[in-house]
């Protein structure tokens, strides 16, 4: 299935350049694996409350490991519903609800997800230049060793759905702009914030994995990203049509069937898979 993949990876390899890293190269690597991580603050940007559940059990791992975890929600996620008994304002409280349970059984902190309250649906209709000093503001607050965000693409540009391809290039634009610290100088000279290079990147995706260049063993918290997952019951199972605030035990048991069955095997072992970059975020994408 990745024959292409395997061929490209050779091929890095033998122009790999002795540690000067440039840009991205398909065998780009983490110096200390994944698994390793610790004292490190680490920063999630996504669309929607559950885009972080593709990484739920690397999240998981890192926060059980000393490293701080937060995520940052663009979307308050008031769309994304076939129950035609459910407002905005109601959907928006319950998907900020179910992120908090889903995050608990993470072990983070509910004053470590931050959502930033624009409309679902909507976030590449919204004003770029302030979604971007908004996510600006929030790097140079958290200072991440490592952001998670949408991959916006490695040579060719990625297509997402609507809010995750906003995302993808939202978050990629405020790690570049974030840096420098002319722009949105406002938040350096009166909010007493600093200019930060965010060094290093985990990007994730939802279909079509061939960027992928790192794969976390999260055998370990299988279990959590499970409980987690079984949280959003207005996503998944029988509430995306007809919201139940208390799920059944018997819907519940499919949930988490459900939940367990997203995760992905690698040699053998439970993984989720990224394609890291160290670096730039100008070459971000090369
Ligand atoms: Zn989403």
């Amino acid at each position: 299935m990745r024959l292409v993949r395997s061929g490209l990876v050779a091929l890095a390899g033998m122009f790999a350049t002795g540690g000067l890293v440039v840009g991205q190269t398909a065998s780009q690597k983490p110096e200390v694996p994944v698994e390793k991580w610790t004292g490190k603050t680490i920063m999630l940007i996504g669309a929607h409350a559950d885009d972080d559940a593709l990484s739920h059990g690397t999240l998981a791992m890192l926060q059980a490991h000393g490293n701080q975890v937060y995520i940052v929600t663009l979307t308050t996620g008031n769309v994304g519903t076939q129950d035609p008994k459910l407002s905005r304002t109601q959907l928006a409280e319950i998907r900020r609800q179910e992120e908090l349970e889903a995050l608990k059984e993470l072990g983070i902190p509910g004053d470590h997800y931050i959502n930033l309250g624009y409309d679902d649906g909507m976030l590449e209709f919204e004003d770029r230049k302030a979604v971007v000093e908004n996510l600006v503001r929030w790097i140079r607050k958290l200072r991440p060793d490592v952001l998670f965000a949408w991959d916006p693409g490695k040579n060719f540009q990625r297509w997402h759905k609507s809010d995750h391809r906003a995302a993808a290039y939202l978050a990629a634009d405020a790690a570049r702009a974030a840096m420098w610290r002319l722009l949105f100088e406002g938040q350096i000279t009166q909010e007493g914030l600093k200019e930060f290079m965010v060094p290093e990147y985990m990007f994730y995706n939802d279909y079509d994995f061939q960027d992928e260049n790192v794969w976390v063993d999260i055998t370990d918290f299988v279990d959590k990203r499970v409980s987690a997952d079984a949280h959003y019951s207005s996503q998944y199972g029988p509430g995306w049509k007809n919201y139940n605030a208390n799920p059944s035990e018997e819907e519940v048991k499919e949930m988490r069937a459900w939940a367990l069955d997203t995760i992905r095997t690698r040699d053998g072992k439970r993984t989720e898979g990224f394609r890291y970059y160290r670096g730039l975020p100008d070459a971000m994408g090369k």
